[in-house]
C-alpha cells in the first residue's frame, strides 16, 4: 500500500508556486485525497505507522480527513487538534512558528481524558515542522503518550525531520 501511496501522491499533488506566500511552494494534496485508490492507500500506508495506537489527532485541516480515516482503520478515537479560537474555553495551547508567519494550536482543555493515551499525530503535509512540534508538545503537555507522527508528504530540504527529532517520523513520500 505505501508504494500505491506514494504513487498517487507523486502523481496527483499540485504544486502551486508562491502560495499563500512569495517564495512558497505549496503542495497541495486535495486530488490525492479526492481518488478513491490514492485515499485508502495513503490512510492503510499511515495507519501501519502505528497500528497499536489507540487515539489519532488530526492537525486542522487536511489532518482530519486523514485523522478520521486512520481512527477508523484502527478502531480508535480520533481528535482534532484546533487553530485558535475555534473551540470554546477552557482550552490548552501551544503557539509556534510557520514557514509562513506564527500560528496556535489548541485542544479542549477538560471533557477528554488524555493521561497514558499513546496518541498518532497525522498532518498532510511536514515543511518546517514547527506544527508537528507543537501539536505532539501540546498533547505530551496534556498527559498523552505520542508514540508516532506520520505525514503524507515531506519536504525534505525544509530540515522539519530534526525539528521533530524525539518524535518517531513517518513520511510516506519524501521530495
Ligand atoms: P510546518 O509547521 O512548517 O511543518 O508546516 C506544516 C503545516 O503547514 C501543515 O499543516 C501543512 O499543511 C502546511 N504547509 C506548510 N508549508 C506547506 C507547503 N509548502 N505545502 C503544503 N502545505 C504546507
Amino acid at each position: 500500500r505505501a508504494d500505491v501511496a506514494g504513487d498517487a501522491v507523486r502523481r496527483l499533488t499540485r504544486w502551486c508556486d508562491d502560495f499563500p506566500a512569495p517564495g512558497i511552494r505549496f503542495a497541495d494534496l486535495t486530488p490525492v485525497f479526492a481518488d478513491a485508490d490514492g485515499f485508502t492507500a495513503v490512510i492503510d500506508a499511515i495507519t501501519q505507522a502505528a497500528p497499536d495506537a489507540d487515539l489519532v489527532a488530526g492537525i486542522d485541516a487536511r489532518g482530519f480527513l486523514l485523522g478520521s480515516g486512520v481512527a477508523l482503520r484502527l478502531g480508535s478515537g480520533v481528535l482534532a487538534v484546533r487553530k485558535a479560537g475555534k473551540l470554546p474555553p477552557p482550552v490548552l495551547s501551544r503557539s509556534y512558528d510557520l514557514e509562513y508567519g506564527s500560528a496556535c494550536l489548541e485542544i479542549p482543555g477538560d471533557g477528554i481524558d488524555l493521561q497514558g493515551k499513546r496518541v498518532l499525530v497525522v498532518d498532510d503535509v511536514l515543511a518546517t515542522g514547527g506544527t508537528l512540534v507543537a501539536a505532539a508538545d501540546l498533547l505530551t503537555d496534556a498527559g498523552a503518550d505520542v508514540i508516532a507522527l506520520a505525514v503524507v508528504l515531506e519536504l525534505a530540504e525544509l530540515g522539519g525531520r530534526d525539528r521533530v527529532g524525539k518524535y518517531p517520523l513517518t513520511s510516506l513520500v519524501q521530495i
